[in-house]
C-alpha cells in the first residue's frame, strides 16, 4: 500500500471520544465529500475509497441516531452514505455548523461555523477528517508533498487557517481538473509535513516518515561532503600539476642545484610525489604547511621570471 494509504488507514482507526471532536471530524468529511440535493432531499457523502467512507459511517453512528441512513457501494463507483430524512439531515448539518438559512429554506455551507473548530482537539480532528476525505501525501523516499484537494476556495482556506493555528504554513492554489476549478492546500517542507502527521495523530506513520527523513538528510550531507572533498582534491591536483611544471622548467633552464637548499628540497619533494597534498609534503620535509606554501610560491616566482626572460 502507498504511504498515503497507510496514513489514512492509521487515521481511520483513530476515533476520538469527545462528541465535539467527532462532530468536527465529520464536518471536515462532509465538507470534503458531501453533497446536498433538495428534491428528493438527500445528504450524500461519496468517497472513492473505503477508508473515509467507513470513518464517516462510524462518526455518524457514534454522534447521532439516524434512521434514514443508507449505504451504497458500486463496483468501481466508490462508496456513499445517504441521509434522506429532512429532519435528520438538518440535525446533522446544524450540529456540524454547515447550515446556511436561505429565503426558501436552507442549504449546505462551504465551511463550518467557527465554533466547530474552536477547541484545539477539534481543530486536530477537523484536519484529520479533511485529510481522510481530500488529502494525500507522497512517499517521503521520493519528495516531500502533502495536499488537500477541495472543490471550493473557502474549504481550502479553512484547512490552511487551521494548519496555520498550529504554526504550519501551507499554501493554496487553484488548478483545473476535468474542466472544473479545484483548490489545493499544500505544503512541501519535510519538517512541517511531520508536524501535520503529528497534529492528525498519525504517530506510526510519523515515525516512519522521520526515519526516512533522517536517512535522506544524512545521505544529502554525505553527498555534499563528497562533492566538497572532490572539489578540494581537484584544487590540490591542479596546484600540484602547476608546481611540477614550474619545477621542471627551472630544472631545464638553470638546474635545481642552483637553488637555495630550502627551495631545492621542496622542489625535489614535489617531483618525488607529484600528487601529494601540501600537508603530505610538509610532513615529508618536516616543516609547517605555511613554510611549504612559501617555498612553492618562491619557486613559482622563479619559474615566472625565467619564462619572461625566455620571451
Ligand atoms: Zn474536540
Amino acid at each position: 500500500m502507498s504511504f498515503s494509504g497507510d496514513v489514512k488507514r492509521e487515521l481511520s482507526e483513530h476515533v476520538g471520544s469527545a462528541r465535539h471532536c467527532l462532530i468536527a471530524e465529520l464536518a471536515a468529511l462532509i465538507c470534503a465529500c458531501g453533497q446536498m440535493s433538495a428534491d428528493p432531499p438527500c445528504l450524500e457523502v461519496h468517497t472513492e475509497n473505503e477508508v473515509p467512507y467507513k470513518k464517516t459511517f462510524t462518526l455518524l453512528q457514534k454522534a447521532f441516531t439516524i434512521k434514514s441512513l443508507q449505504e451504497h457501494h458500486q463496483e468501481g463507483g466508490g462508496w456513499s452514505l445517504k441521509i434522506t430524512e429532512p429532519a435528520e439531515i438538518l440535525t446533522v448539518l446544524s450540529a456540524c455548523g454547515l447550515v446556511q438559512r436561505t429565503a426558501d429554506g436552507w442549504r449546505l455551507e462551504g465551511a463550518p461555523e467557527e465554533r466547530i473548530t474552536e477547541r484545539v482537539c477539534c481543530r486536530k480532528a477537523y484536519i484529520r477528517g479533511a485529510f481522510l476525505g481530500s488529502g494525500s501525501i507522497n512517499d517521503p523516499n521520493k519528495n516531500y508533498h502533502l495536499e488537500f484537494v477541495l472543490e471550493q476556495k473557502e474549504k481550502a482556506e479553512k484547512v490552511r487557517e487551521l494548519l496555520q493555528s498550529f504554526g504550519v504554513e501551507a499554501h493554496v492554489l487553484s488548478r483545473r481538473r476535468f474542466s472544473k476549478e479545484i483548490y489545493v492546500t499544500y505544503l512541501k517542507d519535510g519538517s512541517q509535513i511531520a508536524d501535520v502527521l503529528n497534529i492528525m495523530g498519525s504517530h506510526a506513520s510519523l515515525l516512519r516518515f522521520e526515519d526516512i527523513r533522517v536517512v535522506k538528510d544524512v545521505r544529502n550531507k554525505i553527498n555534499r561532503q563528497v562533492n566538497c572533498e572532490a572539489a578540494n582534491l581537484d584544487r590540490v591536483i591542479s596546484a600540484a600539476v602547476r608546481q611540477t611544471e614550474d619545477i621542471q622548467l627551472i630544472d631545464e633552464m638553470i638546474g635545481l642545484d642552483t637553488l637555495p637548499k630550502g627551495l631545492r628540497e621542496a622542489a625535489e619533494a614535489r617531483l618525488a610525489a607529484p600528487d601529494a597534498s601540501l600537508s603530505e609534503i610538509s610532513i615529508r620535509l618536516g616543516i609547517g604547511k605555511s613554510g611549504v606554501n612559501h617555498r612553492f610560491r618562491k619557486l613559482l616566482e622563479i619559474a615566472e621570471s625565467l619564462k619572461k626572460n625566455q620571451e
